[in-house]
């Protein structure tokens, strides 16, 4: 941890600041070991600071290595005015994506003679890079996703709603113990499963749907994230069609994956497989994102990109085709890991048809 905080102070010289004053809980997380809901980190030259409010006093003491734990009585940014902290500095950089306004009127309030500078994506790339922990730690979580979806390939049935399996898959992530999901979990059947963020419903699965199942839990704080889609009884031609695409799309997309490809060359490595079957125009959203801390990070990989992907990155390889003439929609989403060769790939679960 403690040589995460360093990694954070060559922020200082790129700004050419005294402090950088870190408010996103994750990147909090990452740089300190704080896992509570409620913090701010102020990391200068030669200290670093950590305050929280009273509910954290013990956690703090425990979680925290590598800066000074202080507790607010009022507000975080009062605690740190009291204790001294901002005093003497003119330079200080902010997460200008995690401040809210409120905060950031009352910074400009106190200590006017502060220059506060406001930085977007402040410390993304740090985070993105993943250590060989982490990287298990993202396994992990990865583990109960796949234990829960072959639980719900036991209950998932005609007659049941989306609904129910919804609740059976968050049910069953915290049984298996994660702390929470990483997001609503996704079960869009048959027509549902053509808009690609569709929320589950009443609609009771149907023989011959396409169902599609996006899921994904935090578990020691790192998030998981799978998409399969599974076919009730024989599919149509046209939904088997399309799944055998996308299949082929994520094939290509992970068998020649490697880091310093950008995020746009990543996208077409997919795209370009899913254009070649004349099915572009169903394929409407990016390739894959991020995932370590939070289950959406840089760096994206899409179509708009010019990012280059750095070695150690975990990104999802999630292409899709949403056909709402045909009445279905298909993803398939592995999380994998780039390096410099190629990827490790840290999901197993297969990704031949499943037809139940
Ligand atoms: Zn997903
Ligand atoms: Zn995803």
């Amino acid at each position: 941890m403690p040589n995460r905080l360093d990694r954070v102070r060559r922020q200082l010289a790129e700004h050419d600041a005294n402090a950088l004053l870190i408010s996103n809980l994750p990147n909090i997380r990452w740089a300190c070991g704080f896992t509570g809901s409620n913090g701010l980190l102020l990391v200068d030259p030669d200290e670093a600071i950590f305050v929280t409010d009273g509910r954290y006093t013990e956690q703090a003491r425990q979680e925290v290595e590598g800066a000074e734990v202080l507790i607010a009585k009022e507000g975080l940014v009062s605690r740190l005015l009291d204790a001294g902290q901002l005093e003497g500095m003119d330079r200080v950089v902010f997460q200008a994506d995690h401040v809210t306004v409120s905060r950031y009127q009352k910074l400009e309030e106190h200590c006017p003679e502060i220059t506060w500078i406001p930085a977007s994506g402040l410390l993304t790339r740090q985070v993105a890079v993943k250590e060989d922990r982490e990287i298990l730690q993202i396994r992990r979580a990865q583990a109960v996703t796949e234990a829960v979806f072959d639980h719900i390939l036991d209950v998932l049935e005609p007659g049941k709603s989306e609904r129910e399996i919804a609740a059976e898959i968050i049910y069953d992530h915290l049984r298996r113990g994660a702390e929470k999901m990483a997001f609503d979990p996704i079960v869009a059947s048959g027509p549902n499963g053509a808009r690609p963020h569709a929320r589950p419903t009443d609609r009771t699965l149907q023989e011959g749907d396409l169902v599609v199942i996006d899921m994904g839990c935090i578990l020691d704080g790192y998030a998981s994230d799978m998409t399969r889609t599974v076919a009730l009884g024989e599919p149509s031609a046209a939904a088997r069609e399309g799944y055998d695409v996308v299949r082929r799309a994520q094939k290509q997309a992970i068998e020649h994956a490697r880091a310093g490809l950008t995020g746009k060359e990543l996208d077409a490595l997919a795209r370009d497989c899913i254009e070649e079957a004349g099915m572009k125009e169903f394929f409407s959203h990016g390739l894959g994102h991020g995932i370590g801390l939070e289950v959406h990070e840089w760096p994206r990989a899409s179509y708009s990109v010019e990012d280059e992907l750095p070695a150690g990155v975990c990104v999802t390889i999630e292409p899709g085709v949403y056909v709402p003439e045909e009445e279905y929609g298909v993803r398939i989403e592995d999380i994998v890991v780039l390096r410099s060769d190629g990827v490790d790939n840290l999901t197993s679960v297969s990704k031949e048809l499943i037809i139940q």
